[in-house]
């Protein structure tokens, strides 16, 4: 299994520390992003220090859920990118695919969403999933997007943050991040 390097938290009154965490090897669908930029969130501030009563946090935390990044990687049935695009990912990176949420393209309303850190992670790489405070992610291409190259990709970065998405979920209900 690769490792990254990550700030993660390992408490909610610890400072974030550089970290070494796991990270899968990508599966068909998955893509490997080696991370250039990852903006840094007021939601990201409230997960780590456990602020969130409806999303206790599991730690290690490693947040950080507006990332642009490099493939590096593809599994066999991707699509959408090569190695070498550059990519976002904002604040989902699965869901079930199945329900009527998923089907309207609505996966933040998913019963069973992964968000991009302190969601159960399905595949088991760790306890829960990490975010973009990390050299690198594997990520389902359903849950990335392109980036045009032309663009300032610090710039972009911050744009990946999805509130709308978080705003309106049950899970959440009405958040000031
Ligand atoms: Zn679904
Ligand atoms: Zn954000």
């Amino acid at each position: 299994m690769p490792n990254a390097k990550a700030f993660a938290a390992s408490s909610a009154t610890s400072p974030l520390a550089l970290s070494n965490i796991p990270r899968r090897e990508p599966t068909d669908r998955d893509v490997e992003i080696d991370i250039l930029y990852c903006g840094v969130c007021h939601s990201d501030l409230h997960q780590v220090r456990n602020e969130w009563s409806a999303v206790p946090t599991t730690y290690p935390c490693v947040p950080g859920h507006e990332i642009v990044g490099r493939v590096t990687k593809t599994g066999s049935a991707v699509t959408k990118h090569r190695v070498g695009d550059v990519v976002g990912v904002g604040c989902l990176v699965d869901s079930d695919q199945k329900c009527p949420s998923c089907a309207a393209n609505r996966e933040q309303f998913c019963p069973h969403a992964t968000f991009t850190y302190n969601s159960p992670d399905k595949h088991g790489t760790a306890p829960v999933t990490y975010g973009g405070y990390s050299t690198s992610i594997v990520v389902n291409e359903h849950f990335t997007l392109k980036v045009p190259t032309n663009l300032n990709l610090a710039g972009v970065a911050p744009l990946l943050c999805r509130h709308h998405h978080l705003l309106a979920h049950p899970w959440l209900g009405r958040c000031e991040g």
